[in-house]
This record gives C-alpha cells, structure tokens and sequence, in this order.
C-alpha cells in the first residue's frame, strides 16, 4: 500500500548522523510533516512529497528501484553501492572522509608502504578503486564493523574508515596515513522519475527551494542603526556590504542599513561597526533566498 498510494517519496535516515540534518533541510524547504524516528513513513501535508525514513544502508537501492524517487544520502554509501541515481545537489552537511589508518607504531609512511598487507575495511567496493588507481597490490579484508579494532585483533594490518575528528581512531591507537574519499550528504533522484511529468514538477519545485536554503546557508541578515554621514566607513568595514538598503529615520542625519552579511565575517567586525558609529544592531537568522 506504501509504495503504491502514488504520492512521491523521498527517503532519509531513520536515525544516525544524517538524520537531523535531512530533517532540517526538508523543513526548511517548507515541508511539513511529523517526523518521528520509529514511524518509517510521514506524509507532508503541504507538499506532494511523502517522507520515508529508513536505515541509510538501504537508500541507495530504494531510490535505483523506485522505492523511493528522491533520497538524502552520504556519497560514502552511494559509491559503495554504485546505485545508478541522479545527482541533484551536494548538500553540505554530513562531512567525513575515507581514511586509511595505520597503528602509531608502524613504519608505514606512504601509500606504497600498503603493498602486501591486509587492509580491513565496510568500504571494499571504493577501496579496490583506490588501490588499483594507485596500483597498489593489498588484501582487502571485508568487515561489518568495528573497523578501528582490526588491527589489535590482528585481523588485518592497518583499516580503511570514515573518519570526522580522528579522535576514534587515535584512541585506538591509530594514525591516518591517506585519503581515499572526501564524503557529504547528496540529494539523489531515480533516473525515471524525471520522464513523468507530474514528478518532474514537484522535484523542480523542491529544488527551488533546496538551492534557497542553501544560497541562505551561513548567511545572516544585519540591520543596524547610524550617522548617515558614517555609511561610507560601515561600507569599508563589510566589504560585502556594496548596495546595503539605506533609509532615512525620523531622527534627522541617522538612517538605518540592511544588507545580508556572512555569519563569519559580522563576528569579525561587530566591534568594529559599533565604534564606527552603528547602534541598535540586530542580526536575524535568513532561511530561504531564492534569487
Ligand atoms: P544506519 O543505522 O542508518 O545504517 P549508520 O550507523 O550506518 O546508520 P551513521 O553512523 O549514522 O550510519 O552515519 C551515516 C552517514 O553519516 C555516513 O555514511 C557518513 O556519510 C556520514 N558521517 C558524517 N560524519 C561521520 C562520522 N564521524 N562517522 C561516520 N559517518 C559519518
Ligand atoms: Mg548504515
């Protein structure tokens, strides 16, 4: 009955790292829907757009079968699984590498040092493209988890693992030696949904929206208070501030300016812009651009 009540779907995580972020983005969008982490499936009420949250495993396979139309998923799995989706955005959340690591201890110093030894990894498929890319001849040892033990259960030499901090692997007495793959969450479509008509136009809609909050992403908008005659420096000191919307207040010789800044950068210069003259300074969260 799921799959077939003819409404799209677009599958998440149920419950790990990506999780809240897909969340986060679909509302973002716009999208309204109750998300809770037991229920697999949670129908948006204002878009015609169903959620289906599952194990991330499973994604790939979900939106190649048509299970699923779109899916939010990390470019680790989908390469892994060499699932023939469409690409539609990098999402920029979800961000890990592919690592090789190697006991503290070991002589190992660069790839070619991997030559003959056994590399214990969840990632074979990508790892035997990397080793043959760097015609390297290793054993690949296959794991389901707990990657970071291998080596001290001496199941294999040295492993292949996403790696965030580094701090898992440290405390297993490991030490990266390369990169294999830098990984983020990708919103991925099934290469059919685009031929009927009907779909197409909802993922277009979507899309719009999805590149609005990301053009948003990190962005703020600014509003402050200041001697009219002290725009020119407030402009100096926000160089991204070039056609900041400049109004007259009834207090006469003080006008106000809004302009959209970096988050980044207004933390460098707030001081700055109060010494310069600005007040009743006001920062608000931007969701969506859409240009
Ligand atoms: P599931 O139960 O859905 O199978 P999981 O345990 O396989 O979950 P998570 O650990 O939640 O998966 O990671 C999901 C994705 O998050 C990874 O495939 C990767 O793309 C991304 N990710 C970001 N940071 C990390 C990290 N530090 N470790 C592992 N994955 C990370
Ligand atoms: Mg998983």
């Amino acid at each position: 009955m799921l799959a077939t009540n003819g409404r799209m779907k677009i599958a998440i995580q149920r419950n790990g790292r990506l999780t809240e972020d897909s969340v986060g983005l679909l509302r973002a969008c716009g999208l309204n829907f109750e998300f809770q982490k037991q229920s697999l499936y949670s129908p948006c009420s204002n878009f015609d757009l169903d959620v289906l949250a599952i194990r991330d495993d499973d994604i790939p396979e979900y939106v190649q079968d048509g299970v699923a139309d779109l899916g939010i998923i990390g470019e680790n799995i989908l390469q892994e699984r060499r699932a023939k989706v469409n690409r539609l955005a990098m999402l920029g959340f979800g961000g890990c590498r592919l690592m090789i690591s190697v006991p503290l201890k070991s002589q190992i110093r660069k790839i070619k040092d991997l030559k003959g030894l056994r590399i214990g990894t969840t990632y074979p498929v990508i790892l035997k493209s990397f080793l043959n890319a760097n015609r390297i001849k290793a054993e690949i040892v296959k794991l389901s988890g707990s990657v970071e033990l291998a080596p001290s259960l001496n199941v294999a030499d040295v492993i292949c693992d996403i790696v965030s901090t580094g701090t898992t692997a440290k405390m297993n007495g490991l030490r990266t030696l390369c990169m294999v793959m830098e990984s983020q969450a990708v919103l991925v479509a099934n290469p059919d949904v685009m031929h009927d008509k009907n779909k197409r136009k909802v993922i277009e809609r979507l899309m719009i929206r999805v590149r609005g909050s990301q053009e948003a992403g990190g962005k703020r908008y600014l509003m402050m208070n200041a001697p009219a005659n002290s725009v020119q420096k407030l402009k100096r000191l926000i160089p991204s501030l070039k056609s900041p919307t400049v109004v007259p207040l009834a207090q006469t010789g003080m006008v106000a300016i809004h302009t959209v800044v970096a988050e980044d950068i207004f933390w460098d210069v707030m001081e700055k812009l109060k010494e310069a003259g600005a007040s009743d300074i006001i920062v608000v969260p931007i969701e969506i651009i859409i240009r």
